[in-house]
C-alpha cells in the first residue's frame, strides 16, 4: 500500500464515533447521513479496505466533534475514559494499521491531563485531540493550561480540531445563509474562523514561554494562517505585546499543521514557503472527505521526493514516535 511512487503514507486526522460518547449527542450532532454513519461507526472491515483502495497505511484515529467538549465536569471524565479504553481495543486489533488521539473530558481539565497521561503512559496513545469550544470557551485560558503542561511533560501534541462554533457567532455571522447553505458555518468557512482564532489565543496567552517545548498539530493546512502569517506577525509582534518572541517565531517553532481536508497545491506550496516542510502533515480527514482524492493529490504535489515523503511519513513518524 502506498502512493504511485512507492511512499508509505500515514494519515492523522482520521475520525471515528463511539457510542458511548454519541449517546449523548443531541441535536445536530444525532443527525448525519446513513453513508457517513457507517463509516464513522466502522473500526474494522470497511475502513480498513478503505484505506487500502486508496493506498493508506495507517490511521491515527480520533473521535469526531465534539467529541468530549460538550460535556460538564462531572458527566464528561467517565465517558472519556471509556471511549479512549474502546479506542485502545481497536488499535490493538489492527496495531500495525491504527494508532490513536485520545478523547479529553476538557470542562474538568485536571482529570484530562491525567487522562492524557492514562492515554500516552498505559494506552500508548500518541497524544490527543480538542474539538472546538468547551461549553463556549476557547482552550488558551489560564484554567486549561494543565492539560497542555501534561502534554510538554510527557512529549505528545494536541491536535485543536474544529467544533461548531459558538452560538452568538453562528448567529451574527451564518445564520442568514443556513438553510440553503448549512456547511458555511462548519467546513466552509465557520470551523477556519475559530480555529484559526484558537491558534491565534493560544500565542497570545503566552502559553508558549510556559511550556517551551509543547507542540500543537492544526488542521485543513493550518486554518488559513500561513496564509495570513505575515499581516499577523506584522500587526500582533509589536514591542508593547508581552510575549516574548514575534508571532511568526512563536508558531513556527510550536504548530505543526496537517493537509486534511484541504487538497490545494498553491495552499500547500503556501505553507511550504512560510513555514518549511518539516512540520506539514498529510492527512484526510476520513470519513468526511474521501480518502482516494487526498492520496492522489498527493502524487501531483509540485515538490522534491524527499519533501513529499517528509509529508506523508516522515514528519509524522518524528512527530508521534511512531
Ligand atoms: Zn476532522
Amino acid at each position: 500500500m502506498t502512493t504511485k511512487a512507492g511512499s508509505q503514507v500515514i494519515a492523522l486526522e482520521e475520525h471515528y464515533w463511539d457510542e458511548t460518547v454519541t449517546e449523548h449527542y443531541t441535536g445536530r450532532n444525532a443527525t448525519r447521513s446513513s453513508d457517513l454513519l457507517q463509516r464513522l461507526y466502522d473500526r474494522g472491515e470497511l475502513r480498513l479496505r478503505e484505506m487500502d483502495e486508496a493506498g493508506i497505511d495507517i490511521q491515527v484515529l480520533s473521535h469526531g466533534a465534539p467529541s468530549t467538549q460538550r460535556f460538564d465536569a462531572e458527566q464528561g471524565p467517565p465517558i472519556a475514559v471509556r471511549a479512549n479504553d474502546n479506542l485502545y481495543e481497536t488499535v490493538q486489533a489492527h496495531p500495525d494499521r491504527f494508532a490513536a488521539f485520545g478523547a479529553l473530558p476538557t470542562a474538568n481539565p485536571k482529570a484530562s491531563a491525567d487522562e492524557l497521561e492514562r492515554c500516552v503512559t498505559r494506552l500508548g496513545f500518541k497524544g490527543a485531540m480538542i474539538h472546538g469550544l468547551t461549553n463556549g470557551e476557547f482552550c488558551d485560558g489560564k484554567k486549561f493550561w494543565p492539560i497542555f503542561e501534561r502534554a510538554e511533560a510527557l512529549g505528545v501534541p494536541i491536535y485543536i480540531h474544529p467544533g461548531y462554533p459558538h452560538p452568538d457567532v453562528v448567529k451574527a455571522y451564518y445564520q442568514d445563509y443556513l438553510a440553503e447553505f448549512p456547511t458555511l458555518a462548519t467546513a466552509g468557512w465557520g470551523y477556519t474562523v475559530e480555529t484559526a482564532t484558537q491558534g491565534i489565543r493560544m500565542v497570545l496567552s503566552g502559553m508558549f514561554d510556559a511550556y517551551p517545548d509543547l507542540q500543537i498539530i492544526l488542521g485543513h493546512l493550518g486554518e488559513g494562517l500561513p496564509f495570513s502569517l505575515w499581516r499577523i506577525d506584522h500587526a500582533l509582534s509589536r514591542k508593547e505585546n508581552r510575549v516574548s518572541r514575534s508571532f511568526r517565531d512563536i508558531f513556527s517553532a510550536h504548530f505543526h499543521i496537517t493537509t486534511s481536508g484541504n487538497f490545494s497545491n498553491p495552499a500547500l506550496l503556501c505553507c511550504v514557503m512560510e513555514m518549511g516542510v518539516d512540520r506539514i502533515m498529510f492527512s484526510v480527514d476520513y470519513p468526511f472527505v474521501e480518502n482516494r482524492p487526498g492520496v492522489d493529490w498527493m502524487d501531483t504535489v509540485p515538490l522534491a521526493t524527499e519533501d513529499r515523503e517528509k509529508i506523508l511519513n516522515g514528519n509524522v513518524r518524528k512527530l508521534l514516535k511512531l
